[in-house]
């Protein structure tokens, strides 16, 4: 196909189809030109018919368009180069608006793709602040915990702080509480061994007991004996006796039977509380002194002393009705006053003595005040030596006749109503 040569239909609808072009964006149109010319060609046929018919091979047998068809005869041939111009223009325009087209329905595409992409990322950025808000909240939570957790490890430092404490003085208590067992099983040792000394002690005396009994016994038989035969003579008999105590200064008087009755009436009174004032010392010394040894000794010497007193009342008892019946003194049986042992009395002295008392030496230990130079005093002289108001002694005194202090008897009966 040459430029500016004619087409008919046919080839043009393969041409369109060539370059894929849409024949419904063509109209086919009458052409002036032809229609001027069609005139002008029936006018010279009627004229004349020696013109010769157009042999164009363009064929305008255009289904689309029957009224066109109609007009044009379909062997129609026309000049279609100025068509074909504009066309293969159109065309390209056509061919450069598709590409535009393309890429523009691309870029929608890339345009929609972002969108989407924005929209999951605007939804996922609302996910992440949700979650950021939730790990912010729990932060926050966890910092509370956490202050709540620092807060429970110093209560529980503080508490293990007391549980050591308590610990340590259990500890302590269980110690002194061991120690308080040990020595208690000490002491109990000792107590039993204390029993057992007593025991034996006891045993001791009770055989020294019946040994003298069975000597006064002996002795009382030949008194009465003695006292029968005088009985017999009826006349006393007057022999000086080595037993009978007495100085040859007071021999008159301690010789005469009725003053010495009435002396041994009065002992015996006296001796009711003559083992109080014993136990007296006895339960001071064990108040006051911590030595085991000297304590044993104060337990021996009361229950020596108990034994002595008693032999000593059965023999007074003997005497009286001796002297009732006879009326001889020499017919008397030896006495020796019960006392606690001098060497008993020698330690329990110096213990008083050396024990410290609240009270300074200048003070009455009765009243606790200052003895003045000019005021009467009395002193304990038998054991503890501390010095009391005379005044203050005498009130004391009439309750009982012991030294506040050391309770060792510091009157006798006799001497006691001269104050
Ligand atoms: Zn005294
Ligand atoms: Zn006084």
């Amino acid at each position: 196909m040459e430029c500016g040569s004619t087409i008919d239909v046919g080839e043009f609808e393969d041409i369109l189809e060539e370059f894929d072009v849409n024949k419904e964006l063509i109209t086919l149109i009458n052409d002036p030109f032809y229609t001027a010319f069609r005139k002008l060609q029936k006018q010279s046929e009627r004229e004349s018919d020696t013109i010769p018919k157009h042999s164009g091979n363009f064929q305008t047998s255009e289904p689309s368009n029957p009224e066109a068809s109609s007009q044009y005869p379909s062997n129609l041939s026309i000049d279609t180069t100025d068509y074909r111009a504009k066309f293969l223009n159109a065309n390209e325009h056509n061919l450069r608006a598709q590409k535009e087209r393309d890429l523009s329905v691309k870029k929608a595409a890339r345009f929609e793709k972002k969108a989407k992409k924005y929209d999951e990322l605007e939804v996922k950025f609302k996910e992440m602040k949700k979650e950021k808000k939730q790990l912010e909240r729990k932060i926050a939570t966890q910092v509370k915990h956490s202050e709540e957790n620092s807060r429970l490890r110093a209560k529980i430092a503080s508490r293990q702080d007391i549980e050591k404490q308590l610990r340590a003085s259990r500890n302590e208590h269980q110690q002194k509480a061991e120690s308080l067992l040990e020595e208690n099983t000490r002491l109990m040792k000792q107590s039993e061994e204390d029993n057992i000394k007593v025991v034996e002690m006891k045993k001791k005396l009770e055989e020294a007991k019946g040994k003298t009994r069975e000597v006064n016994k002996e002795k009382i038989e030949i008194l009465e004996s003695r006292l029968s035969t005088a009985m017999r003579q009826s006349t006393p008999v007057k022999s000086p006796s080595s037993d009978t105590p007495g100085s040859s200064g007071e021999q008159e008087e301690s010789q005469n039977p009725r003053k010495k009755l009435d002396e041994l009436c009065k002992m015996k009174n006296r001796f009711s509380s003559f083992m109080k004032e014993a136990n007296g010392i006895g339960e001071k010394l064990q108040s006051v002194s911590e030595d085991d040894e000297l304590i044993d000794l104060a337990k021996f010497e009361l229950i020596r002393l108990e034994g002595i007193v008693r032999i000593y009342e059965e023999t007074l008892s003997m005497n009286i009705l001796i002297l009732q019946k006879t009326r001889d003194v020499s017919q008397l049986l030896p006495m020796h006053h019960p006392c606690l042992s001098p060497e008993f009395m020698k330690k329990y002295s110096d213990l008083m003595i050396g024990l410290t008392t609240e009270v300074p030496d200048t003070d009455c230990l009765i009243c606790h005040e200052y003895r003045e130079s000019h005021e009467k005093t009395i002193e304990c002289e038998t054991t503890c030596h501390k010095v009391y108001h005379l005044k203050c002694a005498s009130e004391w005194f009439k309750q009982q006749q012991t030294c506040p202090h050391c309770r060792s008897r510091m009157l006798d009966d006799e001497e006691y109503p001269a104050l």
